[in-house]
This record gives structure tokens, sequence and C-alpha cells, in this order.
């Protein structure tokens, strides 16, 4: 097959993310026949929760997990999809489908099979007339820091006033 991917906005990308891949996510990606670079991450045994001095934990069990910016998985995935004969094009936004026919800002292409990956609040999915989920407005903040890792476990904090209703 040729496969062409439309993505409005510029590949690789970046967005506020958590940034794990957990070992469920590391073997889909396997199963796609991609290899990734782990030097470029940090491998995770296990997640740990912790709220003021209580703490609950387990490990994964058998493989690890994955922490990776979501950028550079981003770039290893386009690497590997353009390899394998993929077309990216980047800032081009789909602006609707109908059969065998997707109409993007780079034109029209014709296609045996559409695959809508277009997010949390899909527009194929409405064009194709699948039920939609209409999701709230949520907000994250993501900051990187540069220092040494104090754990090989994922870990969630939860504080007071940290989340919105
Ligand atoms: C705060 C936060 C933390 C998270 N942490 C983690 C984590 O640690 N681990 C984890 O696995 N998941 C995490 N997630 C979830 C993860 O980010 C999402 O599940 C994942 O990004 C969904 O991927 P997707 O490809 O379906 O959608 P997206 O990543 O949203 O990608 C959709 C793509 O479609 C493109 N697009 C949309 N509309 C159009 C259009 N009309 N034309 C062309 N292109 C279009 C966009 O440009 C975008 O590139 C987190 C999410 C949040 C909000």
């Amino acid at each position: 097959m040729r496969v062409t991917v439309a993505d409005g906005g510029d590949a690789p990308s970046d967005k506020a993310c958590g940034e794990g891949i957990l070992p469920e996510g590391i073997a889909a990606v396997e199963r796609l026949g991609v290899a990734l670079d782990w030097s470029a991450g940090r491998a995770c045994r296990g997640i740990r929760f912790i709220k003021g001095d209580a703490a609950a934990q387990a490990e994964f069990g058998g493989s690890a997990g994955l922490g990776m910016r979501r950028i550079e998985l981003h770039r290893q995935l386009i690497r590997a999809a353009e390899n394998s004969g993929a077309v990216i094009l980047r800032r081009t936004v789909v602006t609707g489908i109908a059969e065998n026919l997707v109409s993007a800002s780079g034109g029209n292409f014709a296609a045996d099979w559409i695959i809508g990956a277009d997010g949390f609040r899909s527009l194929v999915r409405d064009w194709a007339g699948l039920e939609s989920r209409k999701s709230r407005v949520r907000f994250a903040f993501r900051q990187h820091f540069a220092c040494a890792p104090w754990t090989d476990c994922v870990e969630v904090h939860w504080a007071e006033k940290a989340h919105c209703t």
C-alpha cells in the first residue's frame, strides 16, 4: 500500500504530556516493526503514586517502560514511517472526506482506505458519521528539568488544588 499522512501541525511536534510509554505501548510499537532508540530516553520499571507521606507503588513486571521526550518519540516514529515508504505532509489540514477521497490544504487525495488519527476531538470521526465524543476542556502544564533522575519509577504526585472541576 502507498501511505500518505497529512498532519495539520508540524512534525515532529511537541505538546503537554507525561512522556511515559508503558510496556504495552512498547510492545505495540515493536509489533509495528519500529525499533525505538532507548538511549534517547530512560527506562522505568514501575509506577509510584505519592500523596504527602503516603505512597503506593507497583513494578510493571517483566519488561520495562520508557520515558522519552514526546518530540523525540515523534521524531523516531516519523523516521520509521518514512523509511517504510510513507509520505508525511506537514502543515496540511484535512478539511473533509468523501468516499475514496480526502480533501486537504494540499489538494484532493484519492484513497482506498482512510484512517482518522486526528486526536481527542476527531473531525474525521464526525465526518464519518460515527458517534461524536464531546469532550471537556482539559488543561495541562509541562516543564522539563535538567537533573539526574532520583528514581527509575514514573512518579505521580497528588496535590491539593491540582485538579480542575
Ligand atoms: C497532560 C497529559 C499527559 C499525558 N501523558 C501521557 C503519558 O505519559 N503517556 C501516554 O501514553 N499518554 C499520555 N497522554 C495521552 C496522550 O497524549 C494521548 O493519548 C495521545 O497524544 C493521543 O494520540 P493521538 O494520535 O490520538 O492524538 P494527538 O496526539 O492529539 O494527535 C492528533 C494529530 O492530528 C492532527 N490533526 C488534528 N486535526 C487535523 C486535521 N483536521 N487535519 C490534519 N491533521 C489534524 C494534529 O495536528 C495532531 O498531530 C497524556 C495526555 C495529556 C493531556
